[in-house]
Order: structure tokens, then C-alpha cells, then sequence
């Protein structure tokens, strides 16, 4: 189980989340991603094995001003630590990353015939699950929902569609998740220590709760 953390507010995403994850490298991880979405809906989605230094390297050949994205460290509990095992998983418009097991994703899995699975995770199938869900009349936070109550195993999760660059959707059952309220922006962290320097004011999620943030 290992590092989330996300931004949505007025200044650079990537800069914040690099800042983030830096600072939860002492849980140990093997991996690293990000991704951030623009006001046109363009995702840039980033992922390194190793450390947070090989997605920096990355982020400097690839630097956006996107102002809302998600990030994560890893620590491979279902495939190998490699760049398509590395979080945040796509599906669709949908981008997700997690801490925790999905314990019935082999059955899951099973049911998702429409999604090519590219990676060997738990969480790209609740990446996929939640895309399978999400429409034009079902919102991300009411898909998020569903998908939830279909999920067997520990989750803290944050969820961004390019459809929406206006909202992250988290949720939280056995593993840690925290919104940090600032002015005029949002930050989300499995760790406090990821929100030093930003803001003092957090709220710590509970089991079974969600936020739209
Ligand atoms: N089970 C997920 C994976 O193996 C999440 C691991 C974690 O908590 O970092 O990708």
C-alpha cells in the first residue's frame, strides 16, 4: 500500500503532485505516475518503474500547465513492478489510481468483456468497471459509486475523467485517504506529510465515505 496524491486549483498540477509523491517516497514504491488533464480534455498520463526522479525526468520532456491531476507511488501487490503495471490505469476517459487489494478482480475481470486489459493489476479492473459504468447520464461520482459496491478487498482511490477536468472523485475502505483544503484549490494525499507547505486544513476520509472534490 502505498502513496496517492492529487490536485485540482489555479496553479501548475504537475509541479504539485511531483512535490507530493517526493515527499511519500519514504514509504518505500517501485513505480511512479501521474496524470493530468487540460481544459481542452487532454490527459497526459505519465509513468515510470523506479524512482520519483525517473517520472521527473519524464515530466520535464513533457510539461503541461494542466491545473487539475492525480499521482501515485506503487507497491506491486498484482504484476510485476513495470510501466504498464505503474498507476494511474486508464479505461476509457477514466483515470484511477489506488492503494489497496481488489480482492474479486479475477471475477470482475471476468465480466468486463468490453476493455482490453493492458496491464496485470487489481486496479485497472476497477479502472475499467468504472468506465464500464460511466455515461452521459451516469456522472462519475454516481459510476464511482456503483463500482464501489461491486468491490470486494481495500481501496483508496482517486478518480479523474478528461471528460471533467473540474472534479477528482475520491473514496476510501482500509486505506488512508486525506483532502487538504486550501484557498481556491484542493489537495488529496494518502499521507499527511504530502500536504506540508500547501495547507494545515485536512479531512481525514472514513471508511466508506467518498468526496467530490
Ligand atoms: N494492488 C495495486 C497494484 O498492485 C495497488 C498497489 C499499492 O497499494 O501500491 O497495482
Amino acid at each position: 500500500m502505498c502513496g496517492i496524491v492529487g490536485y485540482i486549483g489555479k496553479r501548475d498540477a504537475q509541479d504539485i503532485l511531483l512535490g507530493g509523491l517526493r515527499r511519500l517516497e519514504y514509504r518505500g514504491y517501485d513505480s511512479a505516475g501521474i496524470v493530468t488533464i487540460n481544459r481542452e480534455h487532454k490527459a497526459t498520463l505519465l509513468r515510470a518503474k523506479g524512482k520519483v526522479s525517473e517520472l521527473e525526468a519524464l515530466v520535464s520532456a513533457h510539461e503541461t500547465s494542466d491545473m487539475v491531476g492525480i499521482g501515485h507511488t506503487r507497491w506491486a501487490t498484482h504484476g510485476e513492478p513495470s510501466e504498464k503495471n505503474a498507476h494511474p490505469h486508464k479505461a476509457g476517459d477514466i483515470y484511477l489510481v489506488h492503494n489497496g487489494i481488489i480482492e474479486n478482480y479475477k471475477e470482475l475481470r471476468a465480466q468486463l468483456k468490453g476493455h482490453t486489459f493492458v496491464s496485470d493489476t487489481d486496479t485497472e479492473v476497477l479502472a475499467a468497471l468504472v468506465n464500464s459504468l460511466y455515461s452521459s447520464k451516469v456522472s462519475l461520482k454516481e459510476a464511482v459509486s456503483q463500482a464501489l459496491r461491486q468491490v470486494v478487498g481495500t481501496y483508496g482511490i482517486a478518480v479523474v475523467s478528461a471528460k471533467n477536468p473540474e472534479e477528482i472523485i475520491v473514496a476510501r475502505k482500509g486505506s488512508p485517504l486525506i483532502i487538504g483544503v486550501g484557498s481556491e484549490e484542493t489537495l488529496i494525499a494518502s499521507d499527511a506529510s504530502a500536504l506540508v507547505g500547501h495547507t494545515t486544513q485536512a479531512i481525514y476520509l472514513n471508511d466508506g465515505e467518498m468526496a467530490v472534490c
